[in-house]
């Protein structure tokens, strides 16, 4: 079996190495020239190390400079509450470790490079089908060199939200209504700061919190469409912002020089109806793109791609609609999960509703921590590797 990958992010890169240790001829590409990206998740979860132990990677993974998080905080102006606590959390794994992506991605695919039956191409753009009636025989990808043709048994587009291949194979996601995008910058960390990741929450403010040893990851989430207006408001405006939600970097904010240090990420939520196509499969964000909230995405891309592995393996390239059926159901489950997440907190807090400045201990509360701890570290349905 031939398999060409477009998009070297978690769930083409997991898939590539899933598909080359099993000896399937796999192709991933990657249209930038490294796995570099600032400000997209880092967050793997128990039920991403689980997987990676199950490769016999946990070891390897451990050693990449990480941070682990065993429960989440959130900071209002009358206090502090813990809204979950993964600390019991069936099997090897109870937190979540914050690992800068390209470590991941790297990780993933040194060990596919391992097989001989892989290929990288870094630099290597995706941007067509190739067809034979209604099924698809692999794609065309531009490179420094010029225009190529990939033939393979099967074509998977893990090309991300904007995926080019999807629209190649006329699939089209459904849009759900986000009411935020999220305004990332870092500044510089102290010792003597709050040890631990939380969300900050103020009515009409919310900034996500992330502690990376020496700097915090920040991430200022905005109603929709305002990130331009707070542009346009001034690098001082955020910094104001910032040191009033979190007093002790008051005197770092002035490290944010400009809007140049800031990046801003328009965040979207939506899914395919029909992930495939004879031939051609749509995987991770591709076919299901989710919002930052309970930092599931990577996971839910990874399981995408250990689900398709354990499906292709056993059934051959064209059980492609067995992996839609296996892997809509925990999609569903977990966007209704960030959508009720938008209406109940995050909107709440946007239009400055006084009413979320108190929020109950809910990691107190027995039963909802499970549910919340189980949810968020392992997952609706989590996949394990079937061929150890
Ligand atoms: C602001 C923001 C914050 C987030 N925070 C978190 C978080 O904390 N935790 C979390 O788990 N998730 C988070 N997510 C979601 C998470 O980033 C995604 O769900 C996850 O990365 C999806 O993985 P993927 O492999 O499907 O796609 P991607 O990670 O998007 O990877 C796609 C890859 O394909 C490449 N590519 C694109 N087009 C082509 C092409 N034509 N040819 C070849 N290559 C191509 C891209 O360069 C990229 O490397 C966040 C998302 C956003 C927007």
């Amino acid at each position: 079996m031939r398999c060409v990958i477009a998009g070297g992010g978690p769930a083409g890169a997991m898939l590539a190495l899933l598909l080359a240790r099993a000896g399937v001829e796999v192709t991933l590409l990657e249209k930038h020239a490294d796995f570099l990206r600032d400000f997209r998740g880092d967050t793997i979860h128990p039920s991403t190390l689980q997987v990676l132990d199950e490769l016999g990677l946990a070891e390897e993974f451990h050693r990449i400079p990480h941070r682990k998080a065993y429960r989440l905080d959130l900071v209002t102006d009358t206090g502090t509450s813990r809204l979950a606590d993964l600390r019991g959390l069936p099997g090897r794994y109870d937190y979540i470790a914050f690992v800068p992506q390209w470590d991941f991605l790297t990780l993933l695919t040194s060990q596919a490079a391992k097989y001989p039956s892989f290929r990288l191409l870094m630099n290597a753009e995706a941007y067509g089908l190739i067809r034979d009636g209604g099924t698809v025989r692999g794609l065309r990808y531009r490179d420094g060199d010029g225009e190529h043709e990939l033939r393979a048994d099967l074509t998977v587009a893990a090309d991300g939200r904007g995926s080019v291949l999807r629209a190649a194979a006329g699939l089209t996601p459904t849009e759900f209504g986000v009411p935020m995008d999220v305004v990332w910058f870092r500044l510089p960390r102290e010792d003597t700061d709050p040890g631990e990741t939380f969300l900050r929450l103020s009515p009409g403010r919310l900034l996500v919190t992330i502690n990376r040893e020496s700097y915090w990851q920040l991430g200022f989430v905005v109603a929709k469409g305002d990130a331009e207006l707070l542009r346009a408001a001034g690098v001082e405006e955020l910094r104001g912002q910032v040191g009033r939600l979190l007093p002790f970097l008051e005197e770092r904010v002035t490290q944010l020089r400009s809007f140049e240090d800031v990046s801003t990420l328009t965040v979207a939520l939506n899914r395919l109806r029909r992930w495939y196509r004879p031939g051609f499969l749509c995987i991770g964000d591709a076919a299901h793109a989710m919002t930052p909230v309970f930092g599931v995405g990577i996971n839910l891309a990874v399981q995408d791609a250990v689900a398709t592995a354990n499906i292709i393996l056993r059934e051959g390239p064209s059980a492609v609609r067995k992996v839609q059926r296996r892997r809509m159901f925990p999609t569903r489950v977990t966007q209704f999960a960030q959508r009720v997440a938008q209406r109940q907190l995050i909107k709440p807090v946007l239009a400055g509703s006084p009413r979320m400045s108190r929020v109950p201990d809910l990691a107190r509360m027995p039963v909802i921590n499970r549910l919340a701890r189980t949810f968020i570290g392992k997952g609706v349905r989590p996949e394990h590797v079937a061929m150890r």
